[in-house]
């Protein structure tokens, strides 16, 4: 079977097999209930922000694009607090009580507190992949991920034609004339590094869509969800891609490990978070203790990747890069505000978003290559980490999804 993929994931070191046992063993199990939690199934997202680079006439109408909203009394208290607390501070603004710095920083004035606060902004802005969410914006709302699962939609070509080709052929460093997307010719590793990442998130994006399709009841009878190998092979079969469908394939692979070892590196970071929701506290500790067993697992594997074989050589040239690449990443995170089908956009930006955060680990230089903090102050919002771990279990059930491919493509052959 083309998706037997036995080789190894280039520049890696590692065989696809491999990957395959860790994961469907160890980390799908687990990271699959952690986002169940309520630390990690609600995220807090602006899906109304205008889309900056063409007039947005493709918001679609498809019934299975529309978002099911979160009630108020469906949140965890603490989220709910912090919505009234925000509320609270639009009303009375500047009062002590509901200002969340004010006891800390009452000996700064307001103006050093907000340069204060412009400074730190900056600063995050400096290491940051992605085009901030606003999480403080009035049309930002809590999203239930669990309740709006990534699945198919319908949404196709020419809408979703325009956002890959812009992904690809303006933001991966492209030669524009080839026929099939990758990066140009003779190409450096960043770019290539680039390009790897984009196409192994497209696969996973693909992947899902295959394996919870929507299947048209006939006569009368219920549509029913479930996986279409058919859509999967005719996505990834090298007859039907110019032999690139395994390449591809092997693209999910590689942004795997690249996300793994973001997790790794960030592991003595994370281990201090509480992950808080205060619903249930045997719920609370759980999401702990799944979160630490995660980032055991995954410092267990971590050296199949290795950030620090890129952005070398001439240290004007590699920061010129290094800009670059942060730039063009920036603008795939902004174009997901252009995707015109409200599911693909949630579940676009978390995962760009989990990209983008893991990138800004790898890369920020705050924290050092044997994992532990640099002097400079490295942080991670919570939507960081919301979308870091989403973004991740999305790669790992891709995976999981490819092993359930090939198993039906060998009961099939067993059948005939
Ligand atoms: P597309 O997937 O649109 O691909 C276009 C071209 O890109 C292909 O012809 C091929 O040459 C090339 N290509 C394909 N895969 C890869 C790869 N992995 N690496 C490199 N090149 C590749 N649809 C849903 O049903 N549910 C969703 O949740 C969903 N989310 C989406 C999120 C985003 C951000 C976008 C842009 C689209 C989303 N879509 C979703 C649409 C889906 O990805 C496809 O675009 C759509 O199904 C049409 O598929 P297609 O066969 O025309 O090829």
């Amino acid at each position: 079977c083309f998706c037997k993929l036995s080789e190894e994931v280039d520049d890696c070191g590692c065989k696809i097999e491999q990957i395959d046992r860790l994961n469907n063993y160890q980390i799908h199990p687990r990271i699959n209930g952690l986002v169940q939690k309520d630390y990690f199934r609600f995220i807090k997202l602006n899906l109304n922000k205008i889309c900056q680079f063409w007039s947005d006439d493709a918001r679609c109408s498809l019934k299975d694009c529309h978002i099911k909203a979160c009630n108020q009394e469906d949140l965890p208290a603490s989220f709910r607090k912090i919505i009234s607390l925000k509320e609270n501070q639009d009303q009375v603004s500047g009062c002590e009580q509901t200002n969340p710095l004010g006891h800390i920083n009452s000996s700064l004035s307001d103006e050093s507190l907000k340069a204060f606060e412009d400074m730190k902004k900056y600063d995050d802005a400096q290491d940051s992949f992605c085009e901030p969410d606003d999480e403080s914006n009035a049309q930002a709302e809590y999203l239930d991920l669990v309740l709006n699962p990534e699945r198919f939609t319908g949404y196709k070509a020419p809408h979703a034609h325009k956002i890959w080709n812009s992904i690809y052929r303006e933001n991966c460093f492209e030669n524009t004339d080839r026929v099939a997307y990758g990066p140009e010719k003779n190409a450096c590793l960043e770019k290539r590094f680039f390009y790897r990442l984009v196409s192994g998130l497209h696969t996973s994006i693909n992947i899902h869509l295959s394996a919870r399709f929507l299947h048209k009841g006939v006569l009368g009878q219920p549509d029913v969800w479930g996986p279409n190998p058919e859509e999967f092979f005719k996505r990834f079969d090298p007859e039907k891609t110019n032999g690139l469908g395994p390449q591809w394939l092997k693209n999910l692979y590689f942004i795997y490990l690249v996300e793994l070892r973001a997790l790794a590196k960030v592991a003595p970071y994370l281990e201090k978070e509480t992950f808080y929701a205060g619903r249930n506290q045997q719920e609370d500790e759980d999401t702990k203790t799944a979160v630490v067993d995660i980032l055991k697992i995954a410092t267990s594997f971590q050296h199949h990747f290795n950030e620090t074989n890129l952005f070398r050589g001439n240290p004007i040239e590699a920061k010129k890069l290094k800009e670059e690449f942060q730039t063009k990443f920036r603008n795939i995170t902004r174009i997901m505000d252009c995707v015109g089908c409200d599911k693909c956009r949630l579940w676009g930006k978390v995962q760009t978003l989990a990209l983008g955060t893991s990138l800004k680990i790898l890369f920020s230089g705050k924290i050092s290559s044997d994992n532990q903090p640099t002097k400079n102050l490295f942080q991670l919002s919570r939507i960081e980490i919301v979308a870091l771990f989403n973004g991740f279990a999305r790669l790992s059930n891709s995976i999981t999804e490819i092993e359930n491919f090939r198993e039906s493509l060998s009961n099939c052959k067993l059948n005939k």
